[in-house]
């Protein structure tokens, strides 16, 4: 399989260098030039098997470069018992007969980018040898908080390989927090950002495409990949769980072999829903992905209008994963929209440089609008879904999965749609426990308490967060957006 770029269409290269590289040279995201079938034969046979198993079926059709055994053992080290706390590493939990929720949360870091983020590191030392690399990779990561976490978690004390986060100051839970600054690892940095999620992002991006920077690192033998789901090896792992859901929803007679579902998908960089996407291109039936956003719904108004605009107010809400108005992985379906025309991906692109805004045109609209649905949630409706599904099925749920949630509500009411539909789940309540108790029983306590509320409430404690509080806090140091190029040479040396 080969991959091109967004913005230069003539490029092509193999998995391991675009998994090393992160993003293109020309700034644009790499794409395979082709989505492999799937066939309903195939699925069929997925039923039968575990997710390292089917997860093996997705990533050899895309990670084509990788010798079997190597891509075995990247998928081994990734999808275990050590590491998920289920053996189904992604179960499926029905909450009525139509409407079943996607548990994509019981990893290291109790959140979905565990999915991606268990496995990553171990195909990038797979790519490393394959490319015959003698660099060191410096992975660099913008976090909105989960990522973060979810990236040291994976890429700690890993060989040749060395990590530097970067989340905004106060953009992130007392929670996430702690889990960032205390991590283990004689391999890892992490620093505050003084601005919001978007500064840190255009900060990492600007980095990779400084040639300055990029040539002085490499005279410390250091070449610089992405964490970030911009980089493939982040987004080709979350193709998997939409197959393995469907297989299981088969499995247990919820669904015939066949039958189309629709997937909700709470989204904020607009990776976990692209993943779904591409798995639609391959063959996985599905109806209609809903996009389902917080205030800072960006993405609500670009389904709907065919304007994205990010200049509007930055919200800071209790689903704080995706209050983000860059999502960067929108530039890879704008791609595919465009009949993979890259001048016209670069043309809004430049745009959105330029005036934080782009327009499609109303034809483009409606041929988004035959896969997607786009909706939001305010924060009153977001408290309002956790305490009516918690009082209706005795299910707790995070905020970002009831932002999903409420906006499912709202599209079944205005649409009717009777298709079985499968609400992913990218955190567990324990994440967020202040506002998901408050949500409950209306009253606003600390972590700490809200997590004994939580366990009365019949959710299994997590052992991962057991001790966080004890903890030496390690990384103590903010930065400037400007500063960052100067916190990661001086990392290096
Ligand atoms: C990252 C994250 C999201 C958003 O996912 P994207 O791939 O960025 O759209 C949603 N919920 C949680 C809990 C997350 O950590």
């Amino acid at each position: 399989m080969q991959y091109t770029s967004t913005r230069d269409g003539q490029q092509a290269v193999l998995s391991s260098k675009c998994l090393l590289q992160g993003i293109s040279q020309d700034g644009g995201l790499f794409v395979p030039v082709d989505f492999p079938a799937v066939s309903l034969e195939e699925i069929a046979q997925m039923q039968k098997e575990s997710y390292g198993e089917r997860a093996y079926r997705i990533l050899s059709k895309y990670l084509t470069d990788l010798p079997e055994d190597v891509l075995k053992a990247c998928i081994e080290k990734a999808y275990t018992k050590g590491k998920f706390s289920t053996p189904k590493i992604a179960p499926v939990r029905n909450i009525n007969d139509n409407e079943s929720v996607l548990e994509l949360w019981h990893g290291p870091t109790l959140a979905f980018k565990d999915m991606a983020l268990q496995i990553m590191p171990h195909i990038l030392v797979a790519a490393k040898a394959q490319e015959g690399e003698k660099h060191d990779i410096l992975i660099l990561v913008a976090t909105s908080g989960d990522t973060g976490k979810a990236a040291l978690e994976g890429y700690a004390n890993v060989e040749g390989v060395k990590i530097i986060v970067f989340y905004p100051n106060d953009g992130v839970s007392h929670m996430q927090k702690l889990q960032m600054t205390t991590q283990e690892g004689n391999n890892v940095a992490v620093y505050a950002v003084n601005g919001n999620f978007d500064d840190a992002q255009t900060g990492v991006k600007r980095i990779f495409t400084d040639a300055a920077i990029i040539n002085e690192l490499l005279a410390q033998n250091v070449k610089l990949s992405s964490a970030n789901s911009i980089n493939w090896g982040r987004l080709v792992p979350q193709i998997v769980y939409y197959f393995s859901a469907y297989a299981d929803l088969c499995n247990s007679n919820t669904i015939k072999l066949g039958d189309k579902i629709n997937y909700v998908i709470p989204t904020g960089n607009f990776g976990n829903i692209l993943a779904a996407y591409y798995a639609k291109q391959m063959g996985l039936p599905i109806n209609k992905l809903i996009c389902a956003s917080n205030m800072n719904n960006v993405l609500t108004e670009f389904i709907q209008t065919g304007t994205y605009n990010a200049n509007r107010t930055f919200y800071k809400t209790i689903s704080p994963s995706m209050d983000i108005l860059i999502s960067s992985n929108l530039e890879r379906l704008l791609f595919e929209l465009y009949e993979r025309d890259a001048t016209k991906v670069n043309a809004l692109m430049a745009n959105l440089k330029e005036k934080g805004s782009y327009a499609i045109d109303s034809e483009m609209v409606s041929k988004l609008n035959r896969t997607f649905y786009g909706g939001y949630a305010s924060e009153e409706q977001t408290f309002k879904t956790i305490k009516d599904i918690y009082d209706k099925y005795g299910y707790v749920m995070d905020t970002h999965t009831a932002v999903a949630q409420s906006v499912y509500d709202e599209y079944l009411s205005k649409t009717n749609d009777k298709t079985h539909t499968v609400v992913v789940s990218t955190a567990s309540p324990y994440k967020f426990p202040s506002d998901v108790v408050q949500a409950i029983d209306k009253v606003k306590m600390p972590e700490s308490e809200a997590m004994k509320v939580l366990m009365r409430m019949g959710c299994i404690m997590p052992e991962q967060l057991m001790g966080l509080q004890d903890k030496t806090i390690r990384f103590k140091e903010a930065c400037n957006k400007e500063d960052m190029p100067k916190v990661v040479l001086s990392f290096i040396k």
